[in-house]
């Protein structure tokens, strides 16, 4: 039996699930909504929502919500959620784990496996966190797919001419540009370019800050910038967007903003559309770019692919309309479009007959450094691209480095990735020590092999060419940046239930004991009897004193410590306070 992949669009600010079967494109409905906001929170009682209703909380309860986490991926950073706190992949899974759940509830069989979307300009580490994120929300990630060139997949799943494509995708936090030809069923992605912070989030921003300035004048106060009412502007600010998208001005009014004092303003779209100018002039400088490399000029596009909730707004329509004469189109719904191109990719994978070739590219150089001397004599470290940025994928190129000195037994290999010469200007990936190479005069020979993955993974393999002695490294980037992912699954236990973290382990499961079990099955009843206590009310120094208690069981949990002490001192102070 063929392996069933589905699509996954994984959103800034919504996510979608797709399944392509007999070369039938279907979009899940999640909750009932084929779009599932991207979003993560814990309600009172310590139970895990996502999507809408995590959504619907996000105003009441802004510390117990997360939102736009794919802004984060690939940062070694915590997000405090609750009496705890995640790692961006680990946040991510729960909405991964979300889209697996209500997939299977719906389509009434497992999903184990998943091709999942990520900007064409998501970085090494980025997608390694996407695909850390699958693998925690018991997902197996078969392949990491562009989001510019899923929308190109599923454009070509209903169309077949010869076609150079221009897929503009605008979404809530990050912005792509790619170069298709979609030709005979081959989809080949010429170049992109693009910016993984800039999207719709940023409109918002721009009206927040605005939105702040005009409270001020009014009410002649600063607006405190706490976390509620910040959010609460947000949405509001977000809502007006979407407005503008359709009418030429908006009214808003919040009534008791700050808990004293109201928000009331008009906003035109003509003001709105010169703050968001600047944003929109960088999407045109990448997209000036992506044609240069695919050596292409703006009268060689036939059409233009808008793709992404932002691409809604009129200017970016008018701006494309002036920069390359087209008029652009929603050939299909801008906010289905990805997850339904990576059900192709995934039906292609799982070995459905008719469906498209898929050419991808990197959008970024690799490059290791060497040393190099300046004119003066000055000896310098120079990045030595090995992999330039628009080579088909996967890619697998080699060059030879000698050594410097007599004798030299070791050698370090560094990888960066970035388009400088000036390695301080590129994102270093990693670099390691190859020991053990003979000893013999300068200029003995070691050849770099870099290997590109269909999933932008890259393994560097280094060779002293005389002996064949060889050392290869699959990058986990500098800065200690892997996650561990025992832990991790410890971590997120304690919200899905212990069950579905066992069988979220691709690898057999958690190496759990029965007593463990018991131990977090009891860490957990006691800390939903905490909270709801906490949110009850109790006086101010009980309440630090669980907070502390529910604190360092958190940490113990995930340092996979012996629970036993701090449960029975949670189980004491609950009971006490109960009474
Ligand atoms: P995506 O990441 O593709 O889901 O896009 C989400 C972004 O699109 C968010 O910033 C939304 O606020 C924005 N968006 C959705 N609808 C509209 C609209 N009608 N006008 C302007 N922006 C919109």
């Amino acid at each position: 039996m063929n392996d069933f992949i589905v699509g996954i669009d994984l959103g800034t600010t919504n996510s979608e699930l797709a399944v392509t079967e007999d070369g039938i494109v279907r979009v899940v409905p999640i909750h009932g909504n084929p779009i599932m906001p991207s979003c993560v929170g814990i309600d009172a009682q310590g139970n895990l929502l996502v999507g809408q209703a995590a959504k619907n909380q996000l105003i009441a309860a802004p510390e117990s919500t997360v939102v736009s986490i794919k802004r984060k991926m690939g940062e070694d950073t915590r997000v405090r959620f609750g009496e705890r706190e995640f790692s961006p992949e680990e946040i991510s899974s729960f909405i991964l784990r979300e889209l697996k759940n209500e997939g299977e509830r719906v389509l009434g069989r497992p999903i184990h496996k998943a091709v999942v979307t990520v900007p064409a300009f998501f970085n090494e580490r980025q997608r390694k966190a996407t695909q850390m994120a699958g693998e925690l929300a018991g997902l197996e990630v078969v392949r990491i797919l562009n989001e510019p060139t899923a929308a190109a997949l599923a454009y070509d799943a209903g169309n077949r001419d010869h076609e150079t494509i221009l897929v503009y995708d605008l979404g809530g936090g990050t912005f792509d540009v790619s170069v298709v030809t979609v030709e005979s069923g081959i989809v080949e992605v010429r170049a992109s370019h693009g910016d993984t912070h800039l999207g719709g989030d940023d409109f918002d921003q721009l009206l927040v800050d605005h939105a702040v300035a005009a409270f001020q004048r009014q009410n002649g106060r600063e607006l405190k910038p706490d976390l509620r009412t910040l959010r609460r502007l947000r949405v509001a600010m977000e809502q007006a967007k979407r407005r503008l998208s359709d009418e030429p001005y908006v009214h808003v009014r919040e009534e008791y903003l700050d808990g004293e004092n109201h928000l009331d303003i008009e906003i035109l779209r003509t003001d709105y559309e010169a703050m968001i100018l600047p944003l929109l002039e960088k999407t045109l400088t990448c997209l000036h770019q992506a044609l240069t490399d695919a050596k292409l000029a703006p009268k060689d596009i036939g059409r233009v692919m808008l793709v992404g909730g932002a691409t809604r707004t009129p200017l970016v329509h008018q701006l494309l309309r002036q920069k390359l004469e087209i008029e652009p189109r929603f050939e299909i719904n801008p906010d289905l479009i990805v997850a339904m191109g990576a059900s192709v990719q995934g039906a292609a994978l799982s070995g459905e007959k008719r469906h498209s070739i898929l050419v991808d590219i990197t959008p970024h150089s690799y490059s290791t450094v060497a040393l190099a001397t300046d004119e003066g004599g000055y000896e310098f470290l120079r990045c030595h691209p090995i992999i330039s940025r628009n080579t088909p994928l996967p890619s697998s190129k080699a060059e030879m480095f000698f050594t410097t000195l007599d004798n030299q037994t070791e050698v370090k290999v560094a990888a960066y990735q970035g388009e400088s010469e000036n390695p301080d200007d590129n994102v270093l990936l990693g670099d390691f020590l190859v020991t053990g190479l003979r000893r013999v005069p300068s200029g003995n020979v070691v050849i770099i092999h870099f290997d590109l993955d269909l999933n932008g993974l890259l393994k560097i393999t280094a060779t002293e060419k005389a002996t064949g002695l060889a050392k290869t490294v699959t990058l986990d980037t500098r800065g200690a940046r892997t996650l561990d992912l025992e832990k991790a699954k410890q971590n997120i236990a304690q919200l899905v239930g212990m069950d579905d973290a066992i069988e979220g382990s691709s690898d057999g499961g958690l190496d759990e004991t029965k007593e463990r079990q018991e131990q977090l099955t009891a860490a957990k009843n006691l800390r939903k009897r905490a909270e709801a206590l906490l949110q009850k009310g109790i006086n101010p120094e009980d309440a630090e004193e669980l907070r502390a208690l529910l604190h360092a069981t958190a940490e113990a949990i995930g340092r996979h410590d012996d629970l036993t002490e701090l449960n029975n001192k949670l189980s004491d102070l609950v009971f006490y306070l109960e009474d």
